[in-house]
């Protein structure tokens, strides 16, 4: 049977909620637009739209890998982040709206038109070096990840960004064989969730991104534990740096920072309100 847009829309966002997905109306209207290669518009200015077979086919196709709960990001392959658009796999963390708390605090703090050089570590899709890049033409990155397949993913989308001329992704553990004193900005969204909390996250995130992006160790804490010295190590004196946090997890890793000698640190809320960036900066 031949579906119209909105009817296809309506079926998909029924199916999604009875299947447990949280914001099912946003997801249907993304997976339809995606399927039947349609706008937004199209789906309000033309909702009599039929359906081709293909396009249905497609369309049946995402909602029942989105009823296994497979993120949206994963099943177009792209997601948005801050200003830009990014490819995404399996092999990466999604990029969340909470990490643009990150991005927007740092560039509020790098001026317009002067060079600097910017270290990410566990770069991922690259979505936090990229959205900086992509807004400071006079910046260079480099992007250290020790996944080969997020690397991956960060090179593709640096190259669709025109912005492969201006970092290096380099497989590392953390910072590894980087000099001392070499960054004028470090930043990172480290593994921070409590190994044994994983359990309890939502089926896309628990069976859908990858561990290795998410483990913390058993109290969450662990990479904060090993960066915070070796940020403060490779910063340049008198530079910034700026980590995502667990909302809960600000006291702790302050005291992880000021006991590696960092001056400066504060923890920075979330458009929900919560803990989400702990920064910071090297003294002189
Ligand atoms: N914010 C992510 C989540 O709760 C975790 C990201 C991370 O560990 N860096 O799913």
């Amino acid at each position: 049977m031949s579906q119209t847009l909105v009817q296809a829309w309506n079926a998909a966002k029924a199916r999604l909620q009875a299947a447990g997905v949280d914001g099912p109306v946003i997801d249907a209207r993304l997976l339809v637009e995606a399927a039947a290669g349609a706008s937004r518009t199209d789906i309000i200015a033309d909702p009599r739209r039929v359906l081709t077979e293909e396009q249905a086919a497609t369309l049946e196709s995402f909602i029942a890998r989105r009823e296994r709960r497979e993120p949206v990001s994963h099943i177009l392959g792209r997601k948005g982040f801050w200003k830009i658009m990014l490819q995404v796999t399996a092999d990466v963390l999604t990029p969340r709206p909470d990490t643009e708390t990150l991005v927007e605090l740092v560039l509020r703090e790098l001026p317009e038109a002067k060079p600097f050089s910017v270290l990410d570590l566990g770069v991922g899709s690259g979505a936090i070096l990229l959205a900086i890049l992509a807004e400071r033409p006079a910046g260079k990155g480099l992007g250290v990840d020790v996944s080969d397949e997020a690397l991956a993913v960060a090179r593709e989308n640096a190259a669709n960004l025109g912005l492969a001329g201006r970092v290096a992704l380099l497989r590392g553990d953390w910072t590894r064989g980087l000099g001392d004193a070499s960054f004028d900005l470090v930043v990172a969204n480290p593994p921070y969730v409590r190994s044994a909390e994983i359990a309890g996250l939502a089926p896309e995130v628990r069976d859908h991104e990858p561990r290795l992006a998410l483990d913390g160790g058993p109290d969450g804490l662990d990479a904060y534990r090993e960066l915070a010295p070796e940020i403060l190590r490779v910063l340049k004196p008198g530079c910034p740096f700026a980590v995502e946090i667990g909302f809960d997890q600000s006291t702790e890793v302050e005291a992880l920072f000021k006991a590696a000698g960092a001056e400066a640190v504060a923890t920075h809320k979330d458009l929900a309100n919560r803990d989400r960036v702990v920064a910071g900066a090297k003294s002189f």
